[in-house]
């Protein structure tokens, strides 16, 4: 991407899932490559409202709460990375046709245990829809909808379709909806076009 500098707020959403989102807010575990667009509470609370899980005012309530509460705002950073990481090591596994870590599976499903006691089902229409019971001191629960859709994608016929980014230096996980099942990379623009000018530039340098 030129021209623009990634944040938590413009960060491409090309995951198609969104815990693949979530792991996707790092570039690369490269370590020295590496790019973290969450380096604080208020990075995550910026991307769920640009992934579309936070309003604005439930943005702003989130920001107001944490303020008044740095023990707990820190902890709940802290825990959202370390789901993301074994959202990660998950998804990349699958990708790669490994088996996760028992240790991340446990981990999810205490993730999980918290996030289904948090739901709830409220009339809506003619019918019903799921719903998060309000918890005012859940400063984690951003992460709720995340914990969610990694225990759907798990169980859903998708899985097979995971996949990650073929560039060195890119980490991100995709669900692969192309036709033909062919897709390499996060993005064509992105890491997809990097790739083809390298390759271009190596065939010009070797008829040189
Ligand atoms: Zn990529």
């Amino acid at each position: 991407m030129s021209g623009r500098v990634r944040t938590a707020s413009n960060l491409e959403l090309l995951g198609g899932q969104l815990c693949l989102d979530f792991a996707n807010t790092v570039s690369t575990r490269i370590e020295e490559l590496s790019r973290d667009y969450l380096t604080a509470y208020g990075d995550l609370v910026a991307w769920g409202q640009h992934a579309g899980i936070l309003t604005e005012d439930e943005a702003h309530t989130l920001l107001r709460e944490a303020a008044g509460c740095p023990q707990g705002r820190a902890a709940a950073f802290e825990g959202a990375i370390l789901l993301r990481e074994t959202i990660y090591r998950v998804f990349s596994a699958i990708s790669g046709r490994r088996e996760p870590a028992e240790t991340d599976l446990v981990a999810l499903n205490a993730w999980l245990h918290k996030t289904l006691s948090r739901m709830e089902v409220v009339p809506s229409g003619n019918g019903y829809h799921w719903s998060w019971v309000a918890e005012a001191d859940d400063l984690d629960r951003i992460l709720y909808p995340v914990v969610r859709s990694a225990a759907d994608l798990l169980t859903s016929g998708e899985l097979e379709k995971v996949r990650q980014c073929a560039r060195r230096g890119c980490d991100w996980l995709f669900v692969d909806s192309s036709k033909n099942h062919s897709r390499r990379w996060c993005s064509m623009k992105q890491c997809g076009s990097r790739i083809k000018a390298r390759r271009y530039y190596r065939r010009r340098k070797r008829k040189s």
